[in-house]
């Protein structure tokens, strides 16, 4: 049995998110979405919040599981029996830094696999971070994330939450490990 392991912040989980959850449910027997508490990190959901709400987008697939973790991604990984980490990538966006954290990855963990998948043409354009933009402006997001997820965005921001991450914070969104 090969279990896979997709880890990530998913603040919120978007269609882009489920769509590689989906593809990558389809290639493992067991897919564990791993859902980091990133302490040192603005989010907009709390840990339990975004956990739900990838609960709520991947309820029909039988063989997804959500968790949530902290500290280093491959030790959650191999606690979790995985082989395989899973990522996304996006046209132009995502490459560097896969990379890097992939070789970092490599050399902590040899024993774990990195398998990204390429996003979906319609998907390329799409992250967390634009999606909360999107509903701060009240935009529609209509086919970018899941209803329940729409609605969730919608309550947040009339509570007045509002993300505000700094440079720093973003630039350490893509090197976390
Ligand atoms: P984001 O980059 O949207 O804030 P995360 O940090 O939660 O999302 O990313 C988790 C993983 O999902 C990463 O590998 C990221 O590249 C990937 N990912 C994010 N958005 C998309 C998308 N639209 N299509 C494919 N993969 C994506």
């Amino acid at each position: 049995m090969i279990t896979a392991v997709y880890p990530g912040s998913f603040d919120p989980i978007t269609n882009g998110h489920l769509d590689i959850i989906h593809r990558a449910s389809a290639l493992f027997d067991k897919l564990i979405v791993g859902i980091y508490d990133r302490p040192d990190k603005h989010m907009l959901f709390s840990l339990e919040e975004r956990v739900a709400l990838a609960k709520g987008a991947t309820a029909s697939l039988r063989n997804v599981h959500i968790k949530s973790y902290s500290g280093l991604t491959v030790d959650f990984i191999r606690k979790e029996g995985g082989k395989i980490m899973i990522r996304g990538l996006r046209m132009n966006s995502d490459f560097e830094a896969e990379f890097e954290m992939a070789s970092m990855n490599k050399k902590l963990a040899p024993d774990i696999e990195l398998v990204c998948l390429m996003a979906s043409c319609e998907y390329q354009c799409l992250s967390a971070k634009l999606i909360k933009e999107v509903a701060k402006l009240e935009g529609s997001l209509k086919g970018l994330v899941p209803k329940h997820v729409a609605i969730a965005l919608k309550k947040k921001l009339s509570q007045g939450y509002l993300e505000a991450p700094t440079e720093e914070a973003s630039h350490r969104n893509k090197i976390s490990l």
